[in-house]
Parts: C-alpha cells; sequence; structure tokens
C-alpha cells in the first residue's frame, strides 16, 4: 500500500464531560475522532440534543464530516449512586443487596439495586458482578427485604455502575418503553444513527425500525448477551450496523469466549454489508496513562486484522484524563496495522461467503452483492487508482467497502446526513455533491468533483458503481471504467 494512504478503520469515540468542550471535541475530530457516541445511559434527552449540536458544530469548525450514534439504554439493571468519588468494597466482605427506592444511594456495604423485582429473582449462590465485572458478589442468603452476598472480587465502584444479575431470570426486554420514548425525540432531532443495547433477537430490531419509521436513523445492534451471539445472523440481517460489545459480552458470556465472539461477530456484519464496532475496554489504561499497554496496542492491532469497521473509545474518551491522545493513540496503531492487513485473501474469501448469504435475497440485494464483487476484481485489475461509490443511501458505498479493496473509496452523496451514516464505514471517504437526474450526469460529476479535490488525476483509472437514482429500493446495477482526462 502507499503510505499516503488515510487511515481506513474508523474510530467511534464516546462523549462526555472530559471531552464536552467545544475546544476538546475540536481536538478529538482533528486526532481523528469519526463518529461520535453518545449514550443515553447516563445522561437525559436534553442534553444529549445540546451534545449533539456541539459536535456537528465542531465537525462543521473542522470542515469534517463526523457521524452521531446516540446509544440507547436499554433494560439494562443499575446500582444506585455510590458517594461522590466513589468507595472501595473489600474482597471477602459480606454486603447487603436491596431493592432501591426513590433517594437510596449505594455504600460499600449496601448496594442498592434499582430493579424492584430484585429479591424474587435472586438464589443463594448466584453471582452477580458489577460494572465491566471487576466486582463479582457470590448471594449467599435471600431474605424478605434484603440478601446477603460476599466478595468474591473486590473493587473499586462508582457512579450507576450496571449490575449483571443470572441471565435467563430477568423478564427484562429490549426495548423498553424508555428507549422508545427516547427514540422518538431521537428522530425528531435528526440524529444519523442509533444503538439498540441488549438486544436478543432479531425481532428486537424490527420492533425498533416499526417505532423508528422508514426514514428514520441507521440502527446499530450491540450484541452483548449469549442470546444475541446465538441469534448473530438473523440480527444482522435486519441491522444497519453491529457492535461487538464486549464489555457486557465479557460478564454474560464466559470472558475466554469473547474474543472468538469477536471474530464472528465481524465476519458475519461484514459479510452483510453492515459496518461493525468493535468496543470496550480498548484503550482502558487510558483512563488515567497518556500511553496505552501492549496488550491495549495488540488488542487495536488484531481488531483491525479482524476485518472490523470501526474501533471505539468508551471511558477513555467520555471520563479519562487523556480523551484526544486515546484518539489519537487509537489512529497510530490503526494505520500501522493496516499495512499488514491480508487484502486480497479477505476479498477473495467474502465473495464465497456473500454468494452462499445472497441465494434467495431480494433481486435488488443479488444484484448489489454481484456488481459491487464485479467492482472490487475491476478495480484490482484496471490498477484503479480510486473507487467511486454514487449513493443515496450509503448501501453502494458500504456494499464495496465490505471486499476491503486496497484502492481509496470515495462516496458521493446528495445527502448530507449520508454522508454523516458513512463515518462508520470502514474506508470510505464521503464527499457531497449535487444530486442529478441520470445515471450518466451522476457518473461524470462524481468523477469531476474526485478530480476537482484532487484525488484522482488525468490518466488515472477510476471504478464508479452507481445505485440507480430512480428505483426506490436501494440497489447498485452500474459498474462504469472512467478515464480521467
Ligand atoms: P455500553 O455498551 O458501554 O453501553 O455498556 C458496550 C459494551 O457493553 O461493551
Ligand atoms: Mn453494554
Amino acid at each position: 500500500m502507499s503510505s499516503g494512504m488515510p487511515r481506513r478503520t474508523k474510530i467511534v469515540a464516546t462523549i462526555g464531560p472530559a471531552s464536552d468542550s467545544p475546544t476538546t471535541l475540536r481536538a478529538m475530530i482533528a486526532a481523528g475522532m469519526d463518529t461520535a457516541r453518545i449514550s443515553l445511559a447516563h445522561d437525559a434527552m436534553e442534553p444529549t440534543i445540546e451534545r449533539m449540536g456541539r459536535v456537528r458544530q465542531a465537525a462543521e469548525a473542522e470542515g469534517r464530516i463526523v457521524g452521531v450514534l446516540a446509544d440507547l439504554p436499554g433494560p439494562k439493571v443499575r446500582a444506585a449512586a455510590f458517594p461522590e468519588g466513589g468507595v472501595t468494597i473489600a474482597q471477602d466482605s459480606l454486603v447487603e443487596l436491596v431493592a432501591a427506592d426513590d433517594g437510596d444511594g449505594s455504600t460499600e456495604r449496601r448496594i442498592a439495586v434499582e430493579h424492584p423485582p430484585l429479591l424474587s429473582e435472586l438464589l443463594p449462590g448466584d453471582a452477580v458482578a458489577l460494572g465491566d465485572g471487576g466486582l463479582r458478589l457470590r448471594v449467599r442468603d435471600v431474605g424478605a427485604d434484603r440478601a446477603t452476598a460476599t466478595v468474591e472480587t473486590g473493587g473499586w465502584a462508582q457512579g450507576r455502575p450496571g449490575v449483571a444479575l443470572p441471565p435467563g431470570r430477568t423478564s427484562l426486554s429490549s426495548p423498553t418503553d424508555t428507549d422508545l420514548r427516547y427514540l422518538d425525540a431521537l428522530c425528531e432531532a435528526g440524529v444519523d444513527a442509533v444503538a439498540i443495547s441488549f438486544v436478543r433477537t432479531a425481532e428486537d430490531m424490527v420492533r425498533v425500525r416499526k417505532a423508528a419509521g422508514p426514514d428514520g436513523p441507521m440502527l446499530v445492534a450491540k450484541i452483548e448477551t449469549q442470546e444475541a451471539v446465538d441469534n448473530v445472523d438473523e440480527i444482522i440481517g435486519v441491522a444497519d450496523g453491529v457492535m461487538v460489545a464486549r464489555g457486557d459480552l465479557g460478564i454474560r458470556c464466559a470472558i475466554e469466549d469473547v474474543p472468538h465472539h469477536q471474530k464472528r461477530i465481524i465476519r458475519t456484519g461484514v459479510a452483510y454489508g453492515r459496518p461493525v464496532i468493535t468496543a470496550t475496554q480498548m484503550l482502558e489504561s487510558m483512563l488515567r496513562a497518556p500511553t496505552p499497554t501492549r496488550a491495549e496496542v495488540s488488542d487495536i492491532a488484531n481488531a483491525v486484522f479482524d476485518g472490523t469497521s470501526a474501533l471505539m473509545l468508551s471511558g477513555e474518551s467520555a471520563v479519562g484524563l487523556h480523551p484526544v491522545a486515546a484518539v489519537a493513540t487509537m489512529a497510530q496503531v490503526a494505520m500501522r496495522a493496516e499495512r499488514e492487513f491480508d487484502y486480497g485473501t479477505w476479498g477473495r474469501s467474502l465473495g464465497r461467503q456473500q454468494s452462499v448469504e445472497v441465494v434467495g435475497a431480494p433481486a435488488g440485494v443479488r444484484i448489489t452483492a454481484a456488481v459491487s464483487a464485479a467492482g472490487w476484481r475491476a478495480a484490482m485489475d484496471a490498477e484503479a487508482a480510486a473507487i467511486i461509490a454514487c449513493t443515496n443511501s450509503g448501501a453502494t458505498a458500504r456494499a464495496i467497502s465490505r471486499f476491503r479493496p486496497t484502492a481509496p473509496v470515495l462516496a458521493c452523496t446528495p445527502s448530507e446526513r449520508t454522508a454523516r451514516q458513512l463515518s462508520m464505514a470502514w474506508g470510505v471517504t464521503p464527499m457531497i455533491v449535487d444530486a442529478q437526474g441520470t445515471t450518466d450526469d451522476i457518473v461524470w460529476f462524481a468523477v469531476k468533483s474526485a478530480s476537482d479535490r484532487g484525488v484522482v488525476r488525468p490518466g488515472d483509472v477510476v471504478a464508479v458503481l452507481v445505485g440507480s437514482p430512480t428505483d426506490v429500493e436501494p440497489v447498485t446495477d452500474v459498474l462504469r471504467m472512467v478515464r480521467v482526462r
């Protein structure tokens, strides 16, 4: 690969108190943040909309296209807040678990769980994890107004950590009523993408899709339970993107399974042309330290080798001491790993996977699969300087991106929202162009814009993929090989 190639793997960074100021947001965008994730697990609707506005302003000021991914809380059970500054919960100590009443807080001896049926769902011997699993309790006995538990792994608790209760016993389902209320407001505010937490089945995604309506945001399914892992093909089939949510996966599945779930979720997501975000603890030590650990650097590089579309920062950018350095580190490690990626093998083996998966799919899907595969091969054989995907919905760009072509991919779209949504797609540089009426004009103006911006030069060959401008269902049905004059 040429050394002038821009970074292909996208970076999603969670925005929080550490990264909320316009200055920090601009610095994070300059360092490589492509998508800003705003989690509704910790904040209400109003501050979220304001945050989205600040991200858009910062992107504009930096002259960059940045997407916003709002993350719905889902049915996650949380502990009531621990005292300001956090507490240490001592190893081998005994703690009480109670169902929280309004105004209750948690302490190092008494954890108030915000889940009214708590005591009817616990049995002696149950394991309960707090936060990302750093704290583990074992239930000893369950009484009428409290349960007692032994602290098997002690540690630090702060804020309102998640509480992982034994799977299968709770009746909580996703999306929750709160999720659907948030979704309404987010659609109204014109958010680019929404992540759905604790999805269990494809039907969960379909319910969110119905609520969002036909012009709704991209829907990203968070795979964070064993049930979702078991149903991952069906879920990905009806989602627009997918997240390997390693935080909750690591508590709810055997932790040694997580790297293998990661590989499978990435391969499946990419085969379907869905962006895949690999998330959680990628640079955890940078919450405090200015530099990463060796293990974290290896983890990021391996996620790139697994084929991930995007890498995510969570607490590192939301509440850490070094949000900008975390983004810069992630960008640097990803770029280096991209130089070693085996692009040819990826594209060739993907061709086989995809041809199996599209059997019986609607005609539009089969045509897009065939034409984008032809475009990938033609770009290689003709040594194309670039692949241009002309796209309204973004589907054409995502279809070619899944092959991980070595030539840069430019997505020309008249839609600003589509451009922002492509900020999660691997290797795609979005460009906003005027809408055109015919396929010929679309191709001509796209090549001209690329050439005006210096991306292609006279004499270059460019592979252009075009979605039909009139079809209701997005379909990529034209491949044109163009010599730039
Ligand atoms: P969360 O999701 O950060 O919203 O919990 C990601 C994960 O579980 O890894
Ligand atoms: Mn989670």
